[in-house]
């Protein structure tokens, strides 16, 4: 079945009142942090983490490179698997590093270069190196998850069930537009959450008279 990608996203952004752009964060380095501790873990937790960085006045990749594991590890126990998170995070701050932490330096290179070198790090798997290349480093590079998977699937896209089949497609047939890029995946995750839930709620879903499931 042929989906017209453009015509959810129209009425998913009439549906949402979300913030351009979407992903929260003070800070494109907040943003980095925040796709990685988010893994595993709801973004509650993950906003608790970053705010007890803050609050130790460490949201800034310099100090908390140099910080001791175990003190990173307090500040970011809420977001969970801290110990393993923590190591992440410093093999995260260790590329970052070799750019002399600055964006503008990483950001002269190619999204392919740079999604090579995000998926060579220990802990950084397609859906984090997506989300920092999208939301920190502004490169095209559309984010799938398992929400992106359960509505498309339910709506009825045929394709195969793994990421890099459903990352090409929406990057073949929405415009390459950032804005659209990050919206798009916002609006999946509140639609997931809202109504395409484990249990769909259906009857009251915009999306339904486009959705096989309703067909
Ligand atoms: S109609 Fe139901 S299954 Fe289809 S997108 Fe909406 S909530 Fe999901």
């Amino acid at each position: 079945m042929s989906i017209d990608l453009m015509e959810i996203y129209n009425k998913l952004l009439k549906l949402y009142d979300i913030p351009e752009g979407w992903w929260p964060g003070d800070t494109k380095f907040e943003i980095m942090i925040g796709a990685l501790l988010t893994q595993n873990t709801n973004w509650n937790n993950v906003k608790k983490s970053l705010d007890n960085i803050k609050s130790a006045n460490l949201m800034n990749p310099e100090k908390l490179y140099i910080i001791p594991d175990e003190r990173l590890e307090i500040l970011i126990r809420p977001s969970g698997f801290y110990k393993v998170k923590v190591q992440y995070l410093k093999n995260l701050l260790k590329w970052f590093k070799e750019y002399k932490f600055s964006f503008e330096k990483v950001n002269v290179k190619s999204k392919n270069e740079l999604r090579s070198e995000l998926l060579e790090i220990k802990g950084i798997g397609k859906e984090t190196a997506d989300s920092i290349l999208l939301y920190a480093f502004d490169k095209l590079s559309f984010v799938i998850d398992a929400y992106t998977k359960r509505i498309f699937s339910r709506i009825g896209l045929n394709i195969k069930n793994t990421y890099d089949e459903y990352k090409k497609y929406f990057e073949k047939n929405i415009p390459q537009d950032l804005i659209i890029y990050k919206n798009f995946h916002g609006l999946i995750v509140e639609h997931s959450k809202k109504f395409c839930k484990k249990k769909p709620i259906c009857e009251d879903c915009k999306l339904k008279k486009l959705c096989n499931r309703n067909l």
